[in-house]
């Protein structure tokens, strides 16, 4: 069977990486999650004192030190699956995803990685920058509330601290950040295929992405 490109962009914690893994493996596709990559960078920034008190990022350091940024969905062989997920990297991803220079390297990576299709990958540029001319190419939305709860109670199954006002508030700040950078805002590519999930499950999500799929494929 033809393998092709499929592009998830979203607004965060819209369950897109849920639903691409999902995706993936029903078709036996590879998975990449390309907001890790960010969220890895912004922990080595974390780790090398780039921030300072109100969070201003030291670029032109960070610059010099992503030569020696290494992942492969892990950041220079570490499992950091946990701590990219928790707030401290959560607010201040965007401030990092927002730097021109490391958004070139981690692009460059994730088309390498689609070079042989058959690829689920999920973020916010996928459809429009990283692949735009990827055979199916889907935008999911959801209202923040929704989103917000969901990511409260994913960190509470895990036993992370969470707090719902906080997470809110991160999702809308993300929200605004994502869609406002000079550099690939979030945005719908024109021929994306929107998708809200606020009332949907997560079954009623699976079903109606392998309609899509299928479409595709039978074209
Ligand atoms: O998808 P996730 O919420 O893990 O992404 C974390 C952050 O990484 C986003 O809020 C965004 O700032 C950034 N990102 C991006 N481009 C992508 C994926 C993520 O700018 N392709």
């Amino acid at each position: 069977m033809k393998k092709i490109v499929i592009a998830i962009d979203g607004y965060s914690s819209c369950g897109k990486s849920t639903m691409a893994k999902e995706l993936a493996h029903r078709l036996g596709y590879v998975y990449v999650d390309t907001g890790a990559m960010y969220r890895s960078v912004t922990l080595f920034a974390l780790r090398e004192h780039l921030f300072d008190a109100e969070d201003t990022l030291d670029a032109d350091r960070l610059s010099a030190l992503l030569p020696q940024v290494r992942i492969d969905f892990r950041l220079n062989g570490e499992n950091v699956e946990q701590k990219i997920r928790g707030l401290e990297v959560s607010s201040r991803v965007s401030i990092v995803a927002a730097q021109p220079f490391v958004r070139e390297m981690l692009v460059r990576q994730q088309q390498a990685m689609g070079e042989g299709k058959g690829i689920v990958m999920d973020g916010r540029d996928i459809g429009t920058v990283v692949f735009p001319k990827a055979e199916l190419k889907i935008f999911v939305t959801a209202s923040a509330e929704v989103r917000a709860e969901r990511r409260y109670k994913e960190l509470q199954a895990k036993g992370q601290p969470a707090d719902y006002e906080s997470i809110l508030k991160n999702v809308q700040d993300r929200d605004y950040m994502d869609s406002h950078r000079e550099v690939s805002p979030l945005r719908q590519a024109d021929d994306a295929i929107v998708l809200d999930n606020s009332h949907l499950t997560i079954a009623q999500q699976d079903a109606w992405l392998m309609d899509r799929v299928r479409e595709k494929l039978a074209e």
